[in-house]
């Protein structure tokens, strides 16, 4: 058995890896995608000490750090489903999609999320050519120019305003009747002059010209009429999906999804930790998710001296 096993390879699990195997001590990760979403992003800027790289080459760096240190990698599994120990200090086991049982005195569960995609043409075409998904990664890259965010919860409409401060327009379009958001953002966004709100808006289309994406097609639901905004960037805000859906009924989740942690990143299972965007810790970044790994290790490192 490992003394930490570690569930994900994005950066919440590397670092959580890269601190285990410093003290020594058995370390394994099992990851369906080593890198997670860092595969997907195209300019990384915002990671202290590295004032630019790639999705690919952080991805790479990644692993390259954790094969530093004497790490058994099982890369391209799928965790399926956790056993919590027997007894309090016994082994934890997870089993893969494969069939194999991997056991540890420890586990961090660090299967991050993932974005909820509209599923209209030209999105996943447009992605990254447009479309984009993170507003504190990518809302630099659209200074100056008009842009639409899509979803009027608390994200849509934070990601508005914080949008509004750089960009040249903003449309915020909300499929319902009314937007979701806490009243205060609401009355905020609201209050901004370069910022023009679309409610009972269906988004059916992203279209774009050279590669790029050049506006966004919808319905009006009230008179059925077809519409169109013509935007260089769509920030799409309607909601990340904790991966945790093998975990439901296994240990305490939040409403949405999220796994429940303390500081030191303990679930509510004995020996279980969890770390990065699958937990309820806020604002899900690279370099939160990585500090939010090594301070899982420690803890599930505390939780080993202990037992
Ligand atoms: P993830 O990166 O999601 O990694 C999860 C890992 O778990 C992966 O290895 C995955 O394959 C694995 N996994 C999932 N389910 C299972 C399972 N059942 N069994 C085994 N393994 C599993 N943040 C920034 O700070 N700056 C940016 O510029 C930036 N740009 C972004 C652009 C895009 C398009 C996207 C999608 C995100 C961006 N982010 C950015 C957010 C950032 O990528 C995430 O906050 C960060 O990757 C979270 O790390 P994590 O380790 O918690 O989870």
């Amino acid at each position: 058995p490992y003394d930490m096993l570690i569930i994900g390879g994005g950066p919440a699990g590397a670092a959580a890896a890269v601190y285990a195997a410093r003290k020594g001590i058995r370390t394994g990760v099992a990851a369906e995608r080593f890198g997670g979403q860092v595969n997907d992003t195209l300019g990384i800027e915002n990671y202290i000490s590295v004032s630019m790289t790639d999705g690919p080459k952080f991805a790479a760096a990644l692993e390259g750090h954790v094969k530093d240190y004497k790490v058994d990698i099982h890369n391209l599994q799928r965790a399926e489903k956790l056993t919590p120990a027997a007894q309090p200090g016994g082994l934890v086991e997870v089993e893969l999609a494969n069939g194999a049982k991997l056991k540890g005195k420890t586990v961090i569960l660090s299967t991050g999320a993932r974005w909820r995609n509209v599923g209209v043409p030209g999105e996943a075409e447009y992605k990254n050519k447009g479309v984009a998904y993170c507003p504190h990664c990518d809302g630099p890259l659209f200074k100056g120019k008009p842009v639409a965010v899509i979803g009027g919860g608390n994200s849509g409409v934070e990601a508005a305003i914080d949008l509004a401060g750089i960009v040249k327009h903003v449309t915020l379009i909300e499929f319902g009747a009314e937007l979701r958001a806490d009243a205060v953002l609401v009355k905020k966004l609201e209050s901004l002059p370069n910022v023009t709100i679309i409610k009972n808006a269906q988004t059916t289309e992203f279209t774009g010209t050279n590669g790029k994406l050049d506006g966004l097609n919808y319905t009006d639901r009230v008179s059925g009429e077809a519409r169109r905004v013509e935007v260089e960037g769509c920030f799409v805000q309607i909601g990340l999906v904790p991966n945790t859906e093998w975990l439901r009924g296994t240990l305490e989740l939040s409403k949405h999804g999220e796994i429940i942690v303390d500081t030191k990143g303990a679930t509510s299972i004995p020996g279980v930790f969890a770390a990065g965007d699958v937990t309820t810790v806020p604002f899900k970044q690279i370099i939160i998710a990585a500090g939010d790994g090594a301070k899982a290790a420690l803890g599930a490192f505390d939780y080993l001296m202990r037992n």
